[in-house]
C-alpha cells in the first residue's frame, strides 16, 4: 500500500496544493486544518510522514512536532516543516523540536516532493525497492510473488497486503487498526476480527511448508514479523 502522508495547513489552497502533489505522485493522504486535527489523526493513522505548517490557529506547528515525538506510535515518523519565516533561528528551533526538514515558503512543489522522497526512502527503504526479504521468505512486489525456501505460496491479495506491511516494517508490533489502514485502507470499514482471520490464512500459507512460524502474536496489542517466539 501507498505511503499515507499527513498535511496540517490552515489555508486551504496551500493544503490542496500539497495534495495534489502527492496524489500524483501515488501517495495517499490526509488533511487536517489545526494542531488538534492534526495531533488527533497522527494518532489515529500514524501516517508514514507528516507535513506540517508552522504558523496554525491553535497549537503551532513547532508544538504539533513536539507532541508527535512524545508519543511512542508518532516518535519516528518523519516530519517536514513549512514556514514563511526564514530566519536561521527560526531554522534551529523548527529542526530542535525534531522535524527532519525545513522548507521555506514560498516554496515549489517538485521541491517539497524532493523532500518527501527521500525522508521515506531513508525511514523505509523498502518503499523504493521491487522486492522485500525476511528470513526464507521473499516477496517479488512488481510480480505479486511470494516464495518461501524457494517454493512459490498461494495467497490471496489481503494476505499479500498483510504480509507486505509486516515485512515492510520487520521487529515492529502493528495493530489491527495499523493493519487495516494498510492492507484494507482507511475508508474501508473492516472489524478488527477480520484482521485476525486473514493473518491465520497468511500463516497457513507462510508455514504450509512446516517452517518456523515468523508471525508473531502479541496479545493486546497486533502482530508482527520476527524470530522472538
Ligand atoms: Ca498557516
Amino acid at each position: 500500500m501507498d505511503a499515507l502522508i499527513l498535511i496540517v495547513e490552515d489555508e486551504a489552497p496551500q493544503a490542496e496544493m500539497l495534495r495534489y502533489n502527492l496524489e500524483s505522485e501515488g501517495y495517499r493522504t490526509a488533511l487536517a486544518s489545526d494542531g488538534e486535527e492534526g495531533l488527533a489523526l497522527a494518532q489515529s493513522l500514524v501516517p508514514d510522514l507528516a507535513i506540517l505548517d508552522w504558523m496554525l490557529p491553535g497549537m503551532s506547528g513547532v508544538d504539533l512536532c513536539r507532541s508527535l515525538r512524545a508519543s511512542d506510535a508518532t516518535r519516528a515518523m518523519p516530519i517536514i516543516l513549512l514556514t514563511a519565516r526564514g530566519e536561521e533561528g527560526d531554522r534551529v528551533q523548527g529542526l530542535d523540536s525534531g522535524a527532519d526538514d525545513y522548507v521555506v515558503k514560498p516554496f515549489s512543489p517538485r521541491e517539497v516532493m524532493a523532500r518527501v522522497r527521500a525522508l521515506l526512502r531513508r525511514a523505509r527503504p523498502s518503499l523504493s525497492e521491487e522486492e522485500l526479504s525476511y528470513g526464507d521468505i521473499q516477496m517479488d512486489l512488481a510480480a505479486h510473488k511470494v516464495k518461501r525456501a524457494g517454493q512459490t505460496l498461494h495467497l490471496g491479495p489481503t494476505e499479500f497486503r498483510l504480509l507486505r506491511a509486516l515485512m515492510e516494517r520487520p521487529g515492529r508490533v502493528l495493530s489491527r487498526d495499523r493493519l487495516l489502514d494498510l492492507a484494507w485502507g482507511r475508508e474501508i470499514y473492516v472489524e478488527d476480527r477480520t484482521v485476525d482471520v486473514h493473518v491465520r490464512r497468511l500463516r497457513k500459507a507462510l508455514n504450509e511448508g512446516g517452517q518456523v512460524d515468523v508471525i508473531r502474536t502479541v496479545r493486546g496489542e497486533g502482530y508482527a514479523i520476527d524470530d522472538v517466539q
